[in-house]
């Protein structure tokens, strides 16, 4: 059996999603196809805010919950065809009526719960699954609807549920194999269920880890991701004119790079993939004769680094005084604090001066975790053991990535000689003992010329 993911960009309209279709169909002439799919692209983001809007009282939501069901019926009439049409038609209205009540809901009550948000965000995947399982059938494709809280058991961590893989593979066995081979599995992304059937979600972009999940219950030995580029690139190609995409990566350096903003794939897609050692393939559903990127355990490129990837709009917070030298706990207090508030550190340097920690947050969280330090360390800053606690905003993280960068001199020094020959300052360093990450600060207004100057260092010409 194949498992085949499509994303968002991939069912944005009926054109893309006939296109989706033929692409399906070619695999399944040779396979068994279970496939994972998106909601339409947008429709999740104007879910949330249309739930948003409901919580404050701001009737827009009405107009959301119109243009979705609009979207999903236009498409439906371009595909479906005869009995299956009505059909599809009364199966869309009957979920926007759902969702029209549980935002009425929302709007009465004043208030949106996280585990109301996540039923509501999951209507994308139920809208787009339900319109492409009948229009596969419309074109002689036999196809089944699989709602993914059915496979999928998590806790109730809404938002980002943590997967009980064990429950799942069992459910996703029990529901999955032994169906009719010509009959492809339409299964929904994103959404799951607690074992008292509350729906949750696997995250943001969590459609990918669906897709692994899935895979990794079935035991397939690969899983493609269909998307909208060509594969994952050795920088981004908007920024870096002689990018191109690799051929071949492992899974560590996969979940580094998409963690560093290279997102064509969910972080978390690896986790399963990795247990099992399935192969994941990334395509473009625009170029279908692409052969895209392979990710596996061990990959043979053979390059010192792999690819440079960049997280924009981050803030510096520098926590720095004379009286921290030696004194224990500091470190410990600060991040305890920073977690209390529920921010996330992307990066962390302390130079061993011990004379300050620097760390490196979302620009939008910066004001609020350099307030809780300055609280946090009102006492230490008042005796000036901490002379202050610094913030530095609209910067740019840049991350040098390659498993054979392990062991290896040089590299560093190539980076930053890079970096320096143009003239660029760079604010704070960081490499993990993985060695296969080395980052590195820069002011967001020089991460083009950054990204060029380190890429060019290592790939002089282009490919
Ligand atoms: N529809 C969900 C989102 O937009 C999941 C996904 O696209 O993978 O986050
Ligand atoms: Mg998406």
């Amino acid at each position: 059996m194949k498992v085949m993911k499509f994303g968002g960009s991939s069912v944005s309209d009926s054109v893309r999603i006939a296109s989706m279709i033929e692409i399906v169909e070619s695999t399944h002439r040779a396979h068994p196809v279970c496939a994972v799919f998106s909601a339409m692209k947008g429709v999740t983001d104007t879910l949330l805010f249309a739930a948003r809007e409901a919580a404050v009282g701001d009737p827009g939501y009405c107009a959301r919950l119109r243009d979705i069901e609009e979207r999903s019926q236009e498409t439906c009439r371009a595909l479906c065809t005869g009995d299956l049409l009505d059909a599809t038609e009364s199966a869309i209205h009957a979920l926007c009526v759902e969702l029209g009540q549980l935002l009425h809901g929302v709007d009465l009550v004043r208030e949106c719960t996280p585990r109301t948000l996540d039923l509501i965000a999951g209507f994308g995947e139920r809208l787009s699954c339900t319109i492409i399982a009948n229009a596969m059938v419309c074109r002689g494709l036999p196809a089944r609807y699989v709602d993914a809280r059915t496979l999928i058991r998590t806790d109730e961590t809404h938002g980002n549920a943590m997967v009980d893989f064990a429950a799942s593979y069992d459910l996703i066995r029990a529901q999955l194999a032994g169906r009719p081979d010509d009959e492809v599995q339409v299964v929904t992304g994103f959404i799951a269920a607690t074992d008292t059937g509350v729906s949750t979600t696997l995250g943001r972009n969590g459609s990918d880890y669906t897709a692994s999940i899935v895979g990794a219950g079935l035991d397939v030995g690969s899983i493609e991701i269909w998307t909208d580029v060509d594969g994952v690139y050795s920088a981004d190609p908007r920024f870096v004119s002689g990018a191109f995409v690799l051929p071949e990566i492992s899974y560590r350096e996969a979940m580094e790079l998409s963690y560093f903003g290279a997102k064509v794939i969910h972080p978390y897609t690896m986790i399963p993939a990795v247990e099992r050692g399935i192969e994941l393939r990334i395509r473009n559903t625009l170029n279908p004769d692409a052969p895209g990127t392979r990710i596996t355990a061990t990959s043979s490129n053979a390059q010192t680094i792999t690819g440079i990837a960049s997280i924009e709009s981050v803030a510096l917070v520098n926590v720095e005084g004379g009286g921290m030298v030696g004194l224990p706990g500091i470190a410990g207090r600060l991040f305890s604090r920073l977690a209390r508030e529920r921010i996330n550190t992307i990066m962390i340097s302390q130079a061993s001066s011990e004379h300050s920690i620097c760390f490196v947050v979302r620009d939008d969280d910066a004001e609020r975790a350099a307030k809780a330090l300055r609280d946090e360390f009102a006492r230490e800053l008042h005796q000036k053991q901490i002379e202050r606690v610094a913030l530095e905003r609209r910067l740019e993280i840049v991350a040098v990535i390659g498993e054979n960068m392990r062991g290896k001199p040089g590299i560093s020094g190539r980076v930053f000689t890079a970096v320096g020959d143009i003239g660029l300052n760079i604010l704070a360093i960081a490499q993990g003992s993985s060695e296969m990450n080395i980052s590195f600060i820069v002011p967001q207004e020089d991460r083009q010329k950054a990204l060029n100057a380190v890429h060019h260092a290592f790939f002089p010409g282009g490919v």
